[in-house]
């Protein structure tokens, strides 16, 4: 098979590509733009045979012969989507719109990653599929939040009106290797502040709450997701109901990393959500699925791989 991934050097992308390339027979496409992506992710698989990097933004049209499409491609991090808000939009619109064309040429099937995101601040606790979300359209959030919607909406229009194969995962906070420690993400923050005994900068009040899948575990759960029947298309939530608040969270990441920080309190930022946990009884159902590692144990392996890129 031939399998495009685009985000292919990104955090998950990068971890889908190495899960991806044990199956010596299906020839990987790693497609980026290099945005917030980086080559150090996908250093070890360019070495393989099976594996080709490919630098393009989705935004321009593209074409190659595929089998699947995994559309990994956007910046996730709110300060990474907040920089250039257009492109955000332009790459979540016209990014699918070109996939869902190369989809149909080829008659392959395309899984869009799409996000908790689209709940916005979620006023249903935990968030099901079937809830339509409260999203402010015109926020700083938006850029991201409306285009994985109308990207959404694209995939299952493409399916209504020509039949092209889509699968659509709404993906809950995830952390673990790969990700960019400079990512501004609150993990990666976390435990990168504690590992250089800086302060620990907690927005608002620190009550919010998230719930934190780890990679490994999520990965399992879209390569599932890919390989369903035609008719299973979505949207499935993948994430880890493990629900926790950012000072809980502080407090972990300085039980496992004790070098003097101390906590600070920032601004919280605009339209941030107040709470957030999937509710995953689709997944079990369709997939089989349901993550495995848990937060504690999580953390000790980003921990250790943040230490290991640091002494390099
Ligand atoms: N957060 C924080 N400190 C940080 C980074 C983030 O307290 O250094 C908070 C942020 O306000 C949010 C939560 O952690 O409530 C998760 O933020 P993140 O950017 O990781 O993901 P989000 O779920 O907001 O997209």
């Amino acid at each position: 098979m031939r399998i495009l991934v685009t985000g292919g050097a990104g955090f998950l992308g990068s971890n889908l590509c190495a899960r991806l390339v044990k199956k010596k027979e299906d020839y990987i496409y790693c497609l980026d733009n290099l945005q917030t992506g980086s080559l150090e992710n996908i250093a070890e698989l360019e070495r393989l045979p099976n594996f080709e990097f490919i630098r393009h933004d989705i935004i321009e049209p593209i074409d190659l012969d595929v089998d699947q499409i995994y559309n990994a491609a956007c910046p996730a991090s709110p300060p990474a989507y907040q920089a250039d808000p257009v492109h955000t939009m332009k790459t979540s619109v016209l990014g699918i719109l070109n996939l869902l064309e190369l989809a149909r040429e080829n008659d392959a099937t395309l899984l869009q990653f799409s996000t908790s995101e689209v709940y916005g601040d979620a006023q249903v606790h935990p968030q099901p599929e079937e809830y339509w979300g409260n999203v402010n359209p015109d926020g700083i959030r938006s850029c991201y939040d409306e285009g994985k919607r109308a990207a959404e909406t694209l995939c299952f229009d493409y399916n209504r009106m020509y039949g092209t194969k889509v699968k659509v995962i709404r993906i809950f906070n995830t952390y673990g290797p790969r990700m960019n420690p400079e990512d501004g993400r609150v993990i990666s923050n976390f435990v990168n502040q504690a590992l250089r005994g800086e302060d620990i900068t907690v927005y608002g009040d620190g009550r919010q709450t998230r719930s934190f899948c780890y990679v490994d575990d999520l990965i399992e759960g879209i390569v599932r997701m890919m390989n369903t029947p035609e008719e299973v298309l979505g949207p499935v939530n993948l994430g880890n109901p493990g629900e926790f608040t950012m000072l809980e969270l502080a407090e972990k990441v300085l039980e496992r990393v004790p070098n003097g920080s101390r906590l600070v309190y920032k601004d919280l930022p605009k339209d941030d959500p107040k709470q957030r946990r999937p509710d995953i009884r689709k997944a079990e159902e369709l997939l089989g699925w349901r993550p495995g590692i848990a937060l504690g144990e999580g953390l000790d392996r980003v921990i250790d791989y943040y230490q290991r890129i640091q002494n390099r």
